[in-house]
């Protein structure tokens, strides 16, 4: 089994590597470094079984020398994080739509299933708990930048399905709830690392908003399995499926949960939207997922808590003593 992980240097795509060269399998790793990072790989830099491609999923010739011998794709590179979408929003745009499009025309000409990473984001303003995979989208308008991520993986989706329906090649959508654990960094906007670097550097705590938002946290090692088990099963091709984990809590309670579990002395303090992400941001109230499905196929369930996935933030973001 050989397996192509575009975007393998960043925070979820690095596990991912890990976990399949674990199995047993050879991995090709096609990054940018936009936002990953070689560090990320550090554990098996040295393994034998993994190759390492610098290139931009944009480029159908570095995805194409990716290719050779791969039996399955796992698309996770894109433009990520709040801050990036809107510093960047039109080179974020392309990269999502025009690297998805890039790796599925590989995967077609190769024939090989390929698994494509999606977002909780395509559900947009619905505040539902539990949203499930048949659930409406309610997004803002297109000329709202934040909007444009939501679009961008919706369509990466449409996609996706339409290469499966008229191209016959197998595919599976998984739509990934907030995914946190180590090496996930807060430089891009990403909640958790940056509540534990700012507690443990004993700066403010900076709570966007009143603070009443809710989040579901699910730990990134639980992730990891469920995509190859998607991936591997037959039946579950054609298809998306939600993956989270569904324990909800407001945006003010982890900052004082996380400010506990450090011991830290910072205080908290709100920051309107606009001064945090500029004029016209509008955030998800609510966003809590229904994992029904994933776990129907795979047996998909969330193992580790959210003071789990504290704990092992704060042990990778402490200086070593
Ligand atoms: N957030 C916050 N302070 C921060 C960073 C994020 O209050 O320093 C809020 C953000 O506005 C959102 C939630 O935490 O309501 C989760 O943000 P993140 O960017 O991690 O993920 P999102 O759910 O927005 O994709």
């Amino acid at each position: 089994m050989r397996s192509l992980i575009t975007g393998g240097a960043g925070f979820i795509g690095s596990h991912l590597t890990e976990h399949l060269l674990g199995l047993g399998h050879e991995v090709v790793v096609l990054d940018d470094l936009s936002t990953g990072s070689e560090h990320n790989l550090a554990t098996v830099r040295d393994d034998p079984r993994l190759r390492f491609v610098r290139g931009s999923v944009c480029d159908p010739d570095a995805v194409e020398r990716c290719m050779d011998g791969v039996t399955a794709v796992y698309h996770l590179a894109a433009a990520v994080g709040v801050f990036t979408i809107l510093d960047k929003p039109l080179e974020s745009l392309r990269t999502n739509l025009a690297g998805t499009e890039t790796v599925l025309e590989a995967a077609r000409r190769h024939d090989v299933p390929i698994l494509v990473a999606s977002t909780s984001e395509v559900y947009g303003k619905n505040t539902t708990a539990g949203l499930s995979e048949e659930d409406d989208r309610i997004v803002g308008s297109p000329l709202k930048s934040r909007w444009s991520y939501a679009e961008a993986k919706a369509l990466d989706e449409t996609l996706a399905y339409l290469y499966h329906v008229e191209h016959g090649i197998p595919t599976v959508i998984v739509r990934l709830f907030n995914t946190v654990g180590p090496r996930q960094t807060g430089r891009y906007g990403m909640v958790i690392p940056r509540f534990v670097q700012q507690a443990l550097t004993g700066a403010p705590v900076t709570v966007f908003g009143d603070g009443q938002q809710v989040r579901c946290f699910c730990h990134v090692l639980d992730v990891v399995p469920a995509l190859v088990a998607l991936l591997a099963d037959e039946t579950a091709h054609g298809a998306v499926y939600n993956l989270g984990n569904a324990e909800q809590i407001t945006i003010s309670a982890l900052a004082g949960k996380i400010i506990e579990a450090t011991g830290s002395h910072s205080e908290i303090v709100k920051i309107p939207y606009t001064e945090a992400y500029g004029d016209g941001y509008e955030d998800m109230q609510r966003r809590v997922p229904d994992c029904t499905k994933a776990r129907d196929r795979v047996g998909f369930r969330p193992h580790h808590t959210l003071e789990d996935i504290i704990r092992a933030v704060i042990k990778d973001r402490r200086p070593a003593t």
